[in-house]
């Protein structure tokens, strides 16, 4: 088969990652070590390597996929595989981009090994984020949660875990409004409390922003089915609702977002792609 990638950059979330301790295999890299030893091996294959410019569009002819990129080429394929990840949802507060990383944190299975025994805040009470106060809760001294709304968004259950945790505070109202450090890592954070308007600064050792995170279907929406975050709808091999398209890792509805779990999307994707094709299927 000939086999073209068309990518932003080679790397992608992998890039924002500064170490790695849970790729399965590989006791600890970074982010750029990783990505670096990626595009090595895949460059030991005949691929057609198309860096640096993005998806536009994607046509349906007939059984055909066109693809148009950002730089006017057009791609002709029986087989698509969507592999755009996700973003995380940012504060876009200042300080923010400067530190991630470096004290801002996205994922706390992730990053959550980095601040044992340390001070860290959760942004946002939803599931996702009172998950990962709990689990953060077990390895750092201290875990406080900011929420923006009145009351925690996080299902009963977990709400009542996380107050049966002694090293853990909650508060509500309160709006996260920047990112303070010293030039070399996170220090603090500024917080306001919504009803009072009263702006705080309160000294801690990492941040991890918890308020959501969004698919990169943006241009795939009007071709295949995604669900309502817009992650793109797979069954177990990868396949999306239209024959030939398939979707891999963060941007598929496939649980739990992390490297080892798209390395494998990714290869189940292509090996489906594969099967269809020998079998006439596509
Ligand atoms: C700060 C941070 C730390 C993390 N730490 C870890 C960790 O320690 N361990 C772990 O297991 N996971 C970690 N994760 C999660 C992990 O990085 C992701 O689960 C994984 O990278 C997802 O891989 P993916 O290939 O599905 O998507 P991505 O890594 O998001 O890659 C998608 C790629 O597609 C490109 N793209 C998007 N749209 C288009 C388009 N229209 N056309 C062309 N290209 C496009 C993007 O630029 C990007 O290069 C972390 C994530 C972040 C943000």
């Amino acid at each position: 088969m000939k086999v073209a990638i068309v990518a932003e950059r080679v790397g992608g979330q992998v890039k924002e990652t500064v170490g790695i301790e849970n790729l399965i295999s590989v006791p600890e890299t970074t982010g750029s070590e990783l990505a670096d030893n990626l595009k090595t091996h895949l460059l030991r294959y005949p691929v057609d390597l198309l860096e640096h410019r993005k998806i536009e569009k994607v046509e349906l002819v007939g059984k055909e996929k066109q693809v148009t990129t950002s730089v006017g080429e057009k791609l002709t394929t029986p087989a698509l595989i969507i592999a755009t990840g996700a973003s995380w949802r940012k504060l876009n507060v200042p300080g923010e981009t400067e530190y991630i990383g470096r004290g801002v944190a996205f994922c706390s299975h992730c990053d959550g090994p980095f601040y044992v025994g340390k001070h860290v805040a959760v942004v946002g009470g939803g599931n996702s984020g009172i998950e990962a106060a709990i689990d953060l809760a077990s390895i750092c001294s201290r875990v406080t949660v900011f929420e923006f709304m009145d009351e925690l968004k996080a299902d009963q259950v977990l709400q009542e875990k996380l107050r049966s945790l002694s090293n853990v505070e909650v508060f509500v109202s309160s709006q996260t409004t920047e990112v303070i450090g010293n030039g070399d890592k996170l220090t603090a954070l500024r917080v306001k409390d919504r009803k009072t308007e009263e702006e705080r600064v309160i000294e801690l050792d990492g941040v991890f922003v918890q308020i959501g995170l969004t698919a990169n279907s943006g241009v795939f929406r009007d071709l295949v089915e995604t669900n309502r975050p817009g992650e793109i709808v797979i069954d177990a091999f990868c396949r999306t609702n239209v024959p030939g398209i398939y979707a891999a890792g963060d941007v598929s509805t496939v649980p739990y977002k992390q490297i080892i779990i798209s390395m494998g999307e990714g290869a189940k994707a292509a090996l489906s792609a594969f099967d269809d094709r020998v079998r006439g299927n596509i």
